[in-house]
């Protein structure tokens, strides 16, 4: 089979599969050598960008994604790749620019939530922006900076994932959540890898969500699927 004919989910797959087990640099060179025979994959070139802008490689990025919008002027997806370059360039002007402009067209991240919600809580909109970085802490799980960001604005001292976090969960309302997200996920299908029953369980159950958000994280809970595993 042509690469050309393969599917943008089993592209997807696969380039994924080699920044798990290859690493950043590896990947990064297979990726450009599969671009310079398909230069046309667009969402590999969106996903290069991104690993590039991971790995730091902020000017092979932007070269990147230049080059990404004179093959595709169409393509409007380049203003996340560019707000993404910025924040990490510490350009928050820019990155707030293009931001916006990824919102308004739903293209969201976890860094576009942080940089959002940072803007609101300088401009002292202090419940904005903690609403926002909630939003990214439950939409993208991995993006582990809403979650810091946000405990640290609570006041409340921050673990990360491969520290200890206290258990804000008496025993028995650690079983009652694990039923719970265990039927949601039961009744959806499928878990879209968000933490959405945990989050719906700990507004029933009146426990702090950074709180409980840190401790699933640091038992490798970070979408509600994986929750349910590691606690049942
Ligand atoms: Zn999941």
């Amino acid at each position: 089979m042509e690469i050309n004919e393969l599917s943008e989910s089993t592209i997807k797959t696969l380039t994924s599969h080699w920044e798990c087990e290859l690493g950043e640099s590896k990947s990064i060179q297979f990726i450009q050598e599969l671009l310079e025979k398909h230069p046309n994959l667009l969402e590999v070139r969106h996903r290069l960008a991104n690993i590039m802008i991971e790995a730091e490689d902020l000017d092979g990025a932007e070269a990147m994604i230049q080059e990404t919008r004179k093959l595709f002027p169409q393509d409007k997806d380049y203003v996340l790749d560019l707000a993404h370059l910025y924040f990490f360039r510490d350009d928050f002007d820019n990155a707030y620019k293009y931001a916006v402009e990824a919102e308004k067209i739903d293209l969201t991240s976890g860094v576009i939530f942080y940089i959002l919600a940072e803007k609101q809580i300088q401009a002292d909109n202090k419940l904005e922006g903690q609403s926002l970085l909630l939003e990214g802490i439950l939409n993208f799980p991995h993006a582990i900076q809403n979650l810091e960001r946000a405990v640290e604005e609570q006041g409340e001292k921050y673990f990360a994932p491969d520290e200890e976090a206290p258990n804000p969960m008496s025993e028995d309302e650690q079983k009652d959540m694990v039923q719970f997200i265990g039927e949601n996920l039961e009744k959806a299908g499928s878990c879209d890898h968000t933490f959405r029953f945990s989050y719906e369980w700990s507004e029933k159950a009146e426990i702090n969500f950074t709180q409980l958000a840190m401790y699933l994280n640091s038992n490798d809970g970070f979408c509600d699927c994986e929750v349910h595993e590691t606690n049942s």
